[in-house]
């Protein structure tokens, strides 16, 4: 089978399409016939130095993905063959402290695909049958695989974390990219207020074609003015951020007091000022987030197909352009899911 592959650290020469033995299944798991997958920011890192993530080499890329179920155990009850699924990214060990808590999302052993095993970039992909779930109807493969990373992480930090209601206001940075954009298509969903910010002026035009209350041009103007202005003074009960250092400052003078500011990245710097005196006389909230358990992934899948939501495609490329799929996602350009057709 043909399946884009790691082949080193560093450099765009390290990912190759190669031919590779197609999985054999195990018992206890889901041999998958994969459709489309995503690229994530993880691939990215994965390409240019994978420092710090343990893997084999050469190893498959790719976190998230959509396909059909091609083989499983005979004693299933959940999936069938021919069934459209949806694979959920993280293989944790169900035996650590976190995962016996019910909170594998924790798991000091997680293992994520792409990262520590063989990824969702392949035409066959086999992993534990819990990490597979039905894909809510209505959505193409592509657009399957786009809920497995970003709109889980947003979710995540909306419901879990943040724990927004209906009648509060958001703040989400960066609209353009994956979990910002999941960020607005939720929490406009639920009900909230959603204010956006971008550099770019034909991003902020499209957010608000899709919803957005608001949009502050984050090149031109002084975002948490432009916020407090927006809010009556008041400030956003919620902030959805994962440029780190560069907004940090703006994030933090943008909440209401009380406010909470839920962080997933920090693709600019991930040291800025704490501002501490800030954090305890307005009592705000910093709480940081990475993806999300498999039950809130189901209760996601729930969500979308209940309310009709479809992730943003921005593009979708042949697994043989890989190169041109990850340069695309690279140069920032994209509004929305940078998508691999594995078909
Ligand atoms: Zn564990």
């Amino acid at each position: 089978m043909k399946a884009a592959c790691i082949t080193g650290h560093g450099g765009n020469e390290v990912v190759e399409v190669r031919d590779c033995a197609r999985p054999a299944r195990q018992a206890g798991e889901v041999l998958v016939r994969m459709h489309a997958a995503t690229l994530n920011q993880v691939d990215l890192y994965m390409r240019n130095s994978g420092a710090g993530i343990t893997h084999q080499l050469p190893q498959i890329m790719g976190v998230d993905g959509a396909g059909v179920v091609e083989e499983v155990d005979a004693a299933e009850s959940e999936l069938s063959v021919g069934q459209r699924v949806a694979v959920y990214p993280g293989v944790s060990c169900g035996r650590c402290e976190f995962c016996q808590r019910g909170e594998g999302v924790l798991c000091v052993k997680m293992q994520y695909l792409g990262e520590h095993r063989n990824g969702t970039f392949a035409q066959w992909i086999s992993v534990p049958t819990s990490n597979v779930f039905p894909m809510p109807k209505g959505l193409s493969f592509v657009q399957g695989a786009a809920l497995g990373v970003n709109h889980l992480t947003a979710w995540r930090m909306l419901c879990t974390k943040a724990q927004l209601k209906p009648w509060e206001t958001v703040l989400v940075f960066g609209i353009g990219g994956g979990v910002s954009l999941a960020a607005l298509q939720l929490a406009k969903t639920m009900g909230a207020k959603v204010i956006v910010t971008s550099r770019d002026e034909a991003k902020l035009q499209r957010a608000l074609q899709m919803g957005a209350d608001h949009g502050i041009h984050s090149g031109t103007q002084d975002v948490a003015k432009a916020v407090l202005a927006l809010t009556g003074g008041r400030g956003v009960d919620v902030v959805i951020e994962n440029v780190g250092a560069a907004v940090w400052s703006a994030a933090m003078k943008s909440l209401v007091r009380g406010g909470r500011l839920v962080t997933c990245g920090a693709t600019s710097g991930d040291q800025p000022p704490a501002d501490l005196r800030r954090i305890f006389i307005r009592q705000l909230q910093i709480l940081g987030s990475t993806l999300g358990d498999p039950s809130e992934f189901r209760d996601l899948l729930v969500f979308v197909e209940r309310h009709g939501i479809a992730p943003v495609i921005d593009s979708e490329f042949p697994l043989e352009r890989i190169h041109e799929a990850l340069n695309r996602l690279e140069s920032g350009q994209q509004f929305g899911k940078v998508g691999l057709d594995l078909e």
